[in-house]
């Protein structure tokens, strides 16, 4: 037993070895010594115990990068989409540039000015680190960043109409999703709501007809996620702003998506643009970061400058504010959109949705190849990718999948589940993995998982 004991290796010589280094990056110092030790501890204990008679360094090792796998189960970890949904809400809305995110993650894990004046060596403002680009981009006067959209409505609506009325078409009490209702919202928020118009059809004559003394704001929310088709008509935003303006009352516009490019000019179909609605006069404007923006979790206002300020003194900011991890990746990201270009270069969600079907078509090779070299027969199919979000509706680009044979729900499963997640979809009885939103480096992760699928069939 005492010789076994000797055979046990030395911490440091764990901790050095080679084939333990893949663990070693990925863990930090003290968490990687805990584990080699604790490991160490396993073997010394069996020893004492009996339960093992000879073992090697080798053994030892390999136990331990067993052991280290409990660190790839987090909850929430990478997966791969093979939905073709593009702004996909239940995966993760807009994905963040490779590049930004190392950057953000050296000033995420130092400390920053998040709210520190460099110049003066006082107390600083976070919002200041991305107001001036916000405005640039937008034509805005001033802009704030909240935790999300729907709070960057809460807020405007608690600062702009609580205790009077709100004027919102009959078309547009919209629901988002979850329970982000704008009945409920402008409840929430104090504010009174009053219809105006039907379902399908509002004139600018309803909103004035509607205005009395404590009306406070006319809304105008983007329908997102659904079309009203056929007989309708809804009011232009110059008209709405005009109307504000004579009657002496505030307007607001809930953008949504918040589409910082002219997608016309990429062969997608044209998303009313921020800088439009800046531009039409009305005074507040509200967006969300990681829709068709392309950027982190958030909601952005815009507006004039009187009532930016007003709204940073609402107390709700307090609880709806965003962290040195959004607001850097933001500033990023926004700094992009100041070469159009580099926008639709860089940022994932810009890329895909502008991406030209032919490289589409490359990736679906490249997978249909790999997969026949393994022995998976599979074909192309000619898709079409869904832009998703709740950002443009009904919005779809042509794009490829790779569809597999066999039982639709069988194999949606095999993919989904285990180390490996792939989550495709189920088209025409099939199961398909769209090619639109599968990156390079997601083939190769593609065809280690399908090699399981042999040993399945
Ligand atoms: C998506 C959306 C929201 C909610 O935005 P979040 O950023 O998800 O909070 C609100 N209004 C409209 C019109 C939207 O499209």
């Amino acid at each position: 037993m005492q010789n076994l004991f000797r055979k046990l290796p030395k911490v440091d010589i764990l901790m050095n070895n080679k084939e333990l280094s893949s663990i070693k990056d990925k863990l930090s110092y003290n968490a990687f010594y805990e584990l080699v030790t604790k490991e160490i501890q396993i073997f010394r204990d069996k020893i004492k115990s009996g339960l093992i008679t000879d073992f090697t360094t080798d053994d030892v090792i390999k136990c331990t990068l067993n052991s280290a796998k409990k660190y790839d189960r987090n909850n929430l970890k990478k997966i791969i989409n093979g939905t073709g949904v593009i702004i996909h809400t239940n995966l993760g809305r807009s994905i963040i540039n490779k590049r930004i995110f190392n950057r953000v993650s050296e000033i995420a894990t130092s400390y920053n000015n998040l709210e520190y004046q460099l110049s003066t060596g006082k107390r600083g403002n976070r919002n200041s680190h991305v107001e001036a680009i916000l405005c640039k981009l937008t034509g805005a006067e001033g802009a704030l960043v909240v935790n999300n959209n729907a709070a960057a409505v809460v807020i405007c609506l608690n600062e702009f109409a609580k205790g009077g009325n709100s004027i919102v078409s009959r078309g547009e009490l919209v629901e988002i999703g979850g329970s982000f209702r704008i009945p409920e919202i402008m409840e929430l928020s104090g504010a009174q709501l009053k219809e105006v118009g039907t379902t399908n059809k509002t004139h600018i004559q309803d909103y004035e007809k509607a205005i009395d003394e404590n009306t406070a704001l006319i809304l105008k929310v983007h329908t997102s996620n659904f079309k009203i088709l056929g007989f309708t008509e809804s009011v232009e935003n110059k008209e709405i702003a005009s109307l504000g303006k004579k009657k002496n009352i505030l307007t607001m516009e809930d953008l949504g998506s918040g589409v910082l490019v002219d997608f016309s000019k990429y062969g997608v179909t044209k998303e009313p643009t921020v800088q439009e609605s800046i531009a039409s006069g009305i005074d507040i404007v509200t967006i969300s970061g990681d829709k068709l923006l392309g950027g982190p979790q958030c909601g952005i206002i815009l507006g004039k400058k009187e009532l930016i300020e007003r709204l940073k003194k609402n107390p709700y900011l307090r609880a709806f504010r965003v962290d040195k991890l959004v607001l850097s990746t933001l500033e990023m990201t926004l700094d992009l959109y100041l070469d159009e270009r580099e926008a639709i270069k860089e940022i994932p969600t810009l890329r895909m949705i502008t991406e030209k079907s032919e490289n589409v078509l490359e990736k679906a090779n490249k997978l249909y190849e790999a997969l026949l070299e393994i022995g998976i027969k599979t074909t192309i199919a000619k898709t079409r990718a869904k832009i998703g979000g709740g950002s443009m509706p009904e919005e779809t680009v042509p794009s490829y999948a790779i569809r597999f044979q066999g039982n639709p729900e069988t194999l949606e499963k095999f993919f989904r589940e285990g180390d490996i997640n792939i989550i495709g979809r189920i088209h025409e009885n099939n199961f398909i993995i769209d090619m639109k939103t599968i990156f390079n480096e997601d083939i190769p992760v593609i065809v280690e998982k399908a090699k399981l699928l042999k040993e399945l069939v």
